[in-house]
């Protein structure tokens, strides 16, 4: 009887003193995302490598990015588990249609303004529950949520260039750094290609296959740098990406002052961007627009805000403009001139397979020559919660799509967290279709 007593103290002291045993119990991880990686880029390429990860862990035939595949939105879905429309990250530029400001890319990644919209990235919760967490030049990892930043982040200048092999292995040897001699848990690892190749030259170019190659050899060092470093029964790694890419022809681009003019009914627009654009008619001229445009092209599809498909993910927030414009795979929506050139480019629906993405995942708790089947990137979150042993914040993500990679699967989804009553965030909005 005093036995049974003890044992039963022991397993109620090792559920209580979480935080601190959690350290301990659960494997590092590290997150590498390569910018426009789409799912077949390693199918007409030599990467021994990649091949072997396929032997030595996990592969999903593909992963589905959120409804709006540009870079910090869908990189912002992986790190918080949200839609799109639940975290607010709507663009790749920051902008203001009152004012008409207009943020590059490269200038928001230190705007805190632009991300904290109050759904919590990954690192954030993480620490707050006892883990050590970095960010190298990953999207949303340069800023502060609620005032807090990552404990570790880098951020990559204006210029920086994004194809140097020698730096992408130092990189690696400062995140192996980061992990033994830091002891950080968790770390996102950002890296610019093969996303600007596939824009200079298109996807189905020699010089994308050469890129290509580069991440091989970089995920062979990686594998060198895991071992060296005494990490490799401790440290989980995922691969994955944001979007895909398809070939832009200059024959299909899409000029809407051909249709409407964009003077006397808009006042602010985010077109020249690729296939995704957005409209704010002037006061009471919104019918005009649409009516204008509906119909325009047949290879451009319009949206009232409110008539965007829900399964989309993007209607809900403020941030969404009162027109959106989506081209055909391959067109560009241009505003009054043909500015954009971009030999290769993505923004396209999440539906269409160029879009699709890469995922890869190997490390002690995952297993050995698994094929997964193809899953939304929203899933991730949950995913990495499970592996650092972290309490999810309410995501719409869902550990069954992953759960199968891993070794140990017995607990998966005692973490969830259901959101079908709604979950407030910071801009008053509530949000109700959310899956498990
Ligand atoms: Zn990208």
């Amino acid at each position: 009887m005093k036995s049974e007593l003890l044992l039963v103290l022991a397993l109620f002291l090792c559920v209580s003193s979480k935080p601190l045993s959690k350290r301990k119990m659960n494997n590092k991880l590290l997150l590498i995302s390569f910018d426009g990686f789409r799912w077949d880029y390693d199918q007409d390429v030599n990467t021994p490598n990649l091949d072997k990860l396929v032997k030595e862990g996990v592969k999903a035939k593909y992963i589905n990015p959120p409804a709006i595949t540009m870079t910090s939105p869908s990189h912002f879905t992986t790190i918080t588990g949200r839609w799109i429309e639940d975290h607010g990250v709507v663009h790749n530029l920051m902008f203001n249609d009152t004012t008409g400001l207009r943020v590059p890319h490269k200038a928001t990644l230190k705007r805190s303004e632009w991300w904290d919209n109050g759904a919590l990235p990954l690192w954030i919760t993480a620490q707050n529950q006892g883990l050590k967490t970095g960010s190298f030049f990953y999207p949303g990892g340069g800023v502060n949520y609620g005032g807090q930043a990552v404990d570790r982040s880098l951020v990559a200048d204006h210029g920086h260039p994004d194809d140097n092999e020698t730096e992408w292995r130092q990189n690696i040897d400062t995140v192996m750094g980061w992990f033994t001699k830091d002891d950080l848990d968790f770390v996102t690892l950002y890296y610019g290609e093969p996303d600007n190749v596939g824009h200079a030259f298109g996807p189905e170019t020699p010089e994308r296959r050469k890129i290509i190659e580069q991440i091989d050899r970089t995920i062979g060092y990686l594998r060198e740098a895991i071992h060296k470093s005494g990490l490799t029964d401790h440290l989980n790694v995922i691969l994955t990406s944001d979007h895909g890419m398809t070939t832009v022809k200059k024959v299909n681009e899409i000029k809407l002052s051909n249709y409407m003019s964009l003077l006397n009914l808009t006042r602010f627009d985010l077109l020249d961007y690729g296939g995704f654009g957005m409209i704010t008619p002037r006061e009471g001229r919104q019918q005009e627009v649409y009516d204008a445009l509906k119909n325009a092209h047949p290879n451009l599809t319009v949206y009232k805000k409110e008539e965007i498909p829900e399964h989309f993910h993007i209607r809900r927030h403020e941030r969404i403009q009162p027109i959106v414009l989506l081209a055909d795979l391959g067109f560009n929506i241009n505003s009054r001139i043909i500015l954009y050139i971009n030999k290769g480019d993505h923004g396209y629906s999440n539906e269409e397979m160029d879009m699709k993405m890469i995922f890869r995942a190997f490390g002690p708790d995952f297993r050995d020559n698994f094929l997964a089947e193809p899953f939304d990137s929203v899933s991730i979150y949950p995913l990495m919660c499970k592996l650092l042993g972290v309490v999810p914040e309410a995501n719409n993500g869902s550990l069954s799509d992953t759960k199968d990679m891993l070794v140990d699967n017995s607990d998966a989804g005692k973490h969830l967290i259901r959101l079908s009553e709604g979950a407030p965030l910071k801009n008053g909005l509530f949000h109700q279709s959310n899956r498990l």
